[in-house]
């Protein structure tokens, strides 16, 4: 059975018209005004509504194992949750530790995923080693339909790579054509801060901030953009933070090196100062990259709308209130993260278009259209044309609510943003043309979501050509 939407507003990142969307199968097949319903096709009248192409997250932990235990949430519960904020695809991180094998953990991850989720997904393969297999096993990945890696300059001895291993990872990206998004922090100075601050009997949440301040996180981005410079990988810096990391990734722009630039939601809209709340209400707020003073939340709001930031993510990860707590005599012990997978879109819209702003189309490229480019899954992906998958969030502009704990899909006992107004929300939600979401409640079919395959686009064979032209 086909759909028809009808009376709605279809808003791309470059245009905004009136016109009905005909979807059959899984994709769309006709937009225009007055389209005829086939027979045995339901029509969705959305009119007053807006229409926007699914939402794209690049950046998330489902399964996670970290600082002795794990992310809350499963596929089945974030792909709901992703789904009812009108997130329709998202891009996971295959996370093994160092002491894990590659192979078997990008398996393991796989089959977690498999068959769970309601909505479609792909992942970054994390290197976090590399050893005699690592080299045969990614290229056996990369084959598999995961394009993209990811490194941790940070996370010393547990997730993160040596500037070896990155120099390792970025040629053979460079051969594939392959982008590798990397977590930009100097991992020796975050230590060392770390152990200098403890041995001050400096303990609390709130002395995260400043184990890792702005500076240790410039040095990470500028450090991968000199890496990729020199091996002619294609780079994306993830939940950059503040200013000066926002510098250095726009130097390395101007010199020509390939590199794009993800923040995500908590950084924002939040600042350090809800990390130095007393107790497990500042544990709640710990991150990395940390929240940052308020000056540069302008900074990257500014950013964002000039396009010199390219997506926003969430880098959801769940922790609830007993596993932050194992972080109660030290800071470093906090497992780091926050949810954000079901808020992103909504708060996104709320605070960048409708009250802050930001132009709608850049709000629609840079949360659905530039991650879909980016990672290898536009046009299937990111946009609304005909052939496109039909992913939809129609949105209801004149919805007013707030964010809460008691009405999230997320599994934690927490949400950062509990009590942020909401100027909007998704009414119908589609994945491949089958409604899934109707105001707030999650009507579909859990196990609807599929991996995405994509294929290497950095090669050099894509690279754009550019002809001396002579004027005479
Ligand atoms: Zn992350």
């Amino acid at each position: 059975m086909g759909l028809l939407i009808t009376g709605g507003e279809i808003v791309t990142a470059e245009t905004r018209t009136r016109g009905d969307i005909l979807i059959e199968g899984e994709t769309i097949s006709a937009i225009g005004l007055g389209l005829k319903a086939p027979a045995g096709t339901e029509v969705i009248d959305v009119t007053g509504k807006l229409i926007f192409p699914g939402f794209i997250d690049p950046h998330v932990h489902i399964h996670l194992p970290f600082m002795a235990t794990f992310a809350k949430d499963t596929h089945a519960t974030a792909s709901k949750a992703a789904l009812v904020g009108g997130t329709t695809t998202y891009i996971e991180m295959v996370c093994p530790s160092r002491t894990e094998d590659t192979m078997e953990g990008y398996q393991k991850w796989k089959k977690k995923a498999e068959g769970n989720s309601a909505c479609d997904y792909a992942f970054h393969m994390a290197v976090t080693r590399w050893d005699a297999q690592t080299e045969a096993q990614l290229r056996e990945i990369v084959a598999d339909g995961t394009a993209s890696f990811k490194i941790f300059l940070s996370y010393k001895n547990f997730f993160g790579v040596t500037d070896e291993e990155m120099f390792h990872t970025l040629k053979l990206a460079a051969e594939l054509g392959v982008i590798t998004t990397a977590h930009c922090e100097n991992p020796e100075l975050v230590g060392q801060l770390q152990q200098l601050l403890l041995s001050e009997g400096k303990t609390g949440a709130e002395w995260h901030e400043p184990s890792r301040p702005e500076s240790v996180e410039a040095e990470g981005t500028g450090r991968f953009a000199t890496f990729l410079e020199q091996t002619g990988a294609a780079g994306y810096v993830v939940h950059l933070s503040c200013e000066p990391a926002l510098r250095a990734a726009v130097e390395a722009k101007l010199r020509g090196v390939k590199i794009y630039v993800e923040s995500v939601l908590p950084h924002f809209l939040l600042n350090k100062i809800y990390a130095e709340r007393a107790g497990v209400e500042g544990m709640k707020y710990i991150m990395s990259p940390p929240l940052r003073h308020e000056r540069n939340l302008q900074v990257l709001w500014r950013a964002l709308g000039a396009g010199l930031i390219d997506t926003v993510g969430t880098d959801h990860c769940p922790f609830d209130t007993e596993q932050k707590l194992l972080g109660t005599k030290a800071f470093t012990q906090i497992p780091n993260g926050i949810p954000g997978i079901e808020d992103r879109v909504n708060l996104m819209y709320t605070y960048g278009v409708k009250r802050g702003g930001l132009d709608i189309h850049r709000f629609v490229d840079a949360l659905s259209t530039k991650p879909a480019k980016i990672f290898g899954l536009f046009p299937r992906k990111g946009t609304i044309a005909v052939d496109s998958d039909a992913d939809l969030v129609i949105y209801d502009t004149a919805y007013r609510g707030k964010i809460s704990v008691k009405t999230q899909h997320t599994n934690n006992d927490y949400n950062g943003f509990e009590g942020v107004e909401i100027d909007g929300r998704p009414a119908v939600v589609t994945v491949r043309g089958k409604v899934q979401v109707r105001d707030g409640v999650f009507v579909g079919e859990p196990g609807r979501g599929r991996m995405l395959k994509r294929v290497p686009q950095y090669g050099h064979k894509h690279e754009e050509v550019r002809e001396v032209v002579h004027a005479d």
